[in-house]
């Protein structure tokens, strides 16, 4: 069985498809020459890079499984391929704590305005040090504060553990039913249950002192103007879910207006080119797209991938 790995698969993944006896290829292949070069293998592999459109599963006779190394499936006609018989499988699961810390990543950053002090630093001198210092004073805590998580699947959960793990108070929202409290695993095999509040969509944005995102891609953003209107002045916003969830215009005349204090996205309505106001804007944190991207998260892909594939063949 010839697996191609198009956007690479970590090497503990890889090993455990060789030692089943799979043959896998980790070229990265370029979109345009797919169509034909696909033709050779069972399967194929991607992360959120390569497209896998209905030309190309035409193109593919052979072609028994698409895996999928994370979760959103928006770069595979999902619903074509297993029309056409093909399994489609992805790892849901694997990336959750890495994007959730990466939330954190850019909480801790816009509160402390670590995203600017780094541009602006070094200075030399210590006029231009005490300027700095008092230009970056005034930052606040998160003990105490309440984010709202809006989607509470798997990725909203892991943020709203580790909310809770650091003193925040949790607001819930999502379409299906919020459980009242979750577990958190505390070092030495502690566990303690915690309690999260579930909130209706309009208690969560007014009563926020933080929200972050963890919905899929919607028709259309569930925050605008109108709901950027109705927070707290002063609020934080974090984007890890997907571009559009969040009007980007809205946000930038928010971040202007003062009622937004500061706003950490890695995820853009135009990816790879996110608009400029965004890039220079000094109260966002960016990050490219990379909330699943640490050593941990890749190892747990490529092995339930890998596991996924073996179980599949193997049938
Ligand atoms: P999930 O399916 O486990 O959770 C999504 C939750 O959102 C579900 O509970 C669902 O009921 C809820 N939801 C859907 N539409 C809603 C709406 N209109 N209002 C309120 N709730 C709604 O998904 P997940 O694994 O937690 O992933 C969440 C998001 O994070 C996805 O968009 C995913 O693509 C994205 N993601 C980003 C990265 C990254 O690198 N930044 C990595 C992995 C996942």
């Amino acid at each position: 069985m010839r697996i191609l790995a198009n956007d690479g698969i970590d090497a503990v993944g890889k090993q455990l498809l060789e030692q089943a006896g799979f043959f896998v290829d980790t070229n990265n292949i370029p979109q345009d020459q797919l169509p034909e070069a696909l033709k050779n293998y069972d399967a194929i592999t991607v992360r959120s890079a390569t497209q896998v459109r209905k030309d190309l599963i035409d193109a593919c006779p052979n072609l028994k499984l698409i895996g999928r190394g994370g979760v959103g499936m928006d770069n595979i006609d999902v619903v074509y391929a297993k029309n056409k018989g093909i399994t489609v499988v992805n790892t849901p699961a694997a990336s959750s704590p890495s994007v959730a810390e990466l939330v954190f990543a850019h909480l801790f950053t816009g509160i402390r305005f670590l995203h600017d002090s780094n541009r602006k630093m070094p200075v030399e001198g210590n006029t231009a040090f005490n300027k700095l210092k008092k230009a970056y004073a005034g930052g606040i805590e998160l003990k105490g504060k309440k984010i709202g998580i809006i989607g509470f699947g798997r990725i909203g959960r892991e943020t709203a553990k580790i909310a809770l793990g650091l003193g925040m108070e949790v607001l819930a929202y999502d379409l299906y039913e919020v459980p009242s409290e979750l577990e958190l695993s505390l070092a030495g095999g502690v566990k303690v249950n915690v309690p999260v509040r579930s909130a209706e969509f309009n208690e969560l944005i007014t009563e926020a002192d933080f929200i972050s995102l963890h919905i899929p891609f919607l028709d259309k953003p569930i925050i605008g103007a109108e709901e950027f209107r109705r927070m707290k002045p002063g609020i934080g916003i974090v984007n890890c879910s997907r571009g559009g969830t969040v009007d980007e215009k809205a946000l930038v005349e928010a971040l202007d207006s003062g009622i937004v204090a500061f706003a950490g996205l890695d995820v853009f309505d135009n990816e790879p080119t996110p608009a400029e106001e965004l890039l220079k804007h000094p109260k966002i944190s960016l990050t490219p797209h990379i909330g699943a991207a640490t050593n941990e998260a890749q190892e747990r892909i490529g092995v339930e991938l890998a596991g996924l594939i073996i179980d599949f063949f193997k049938k």
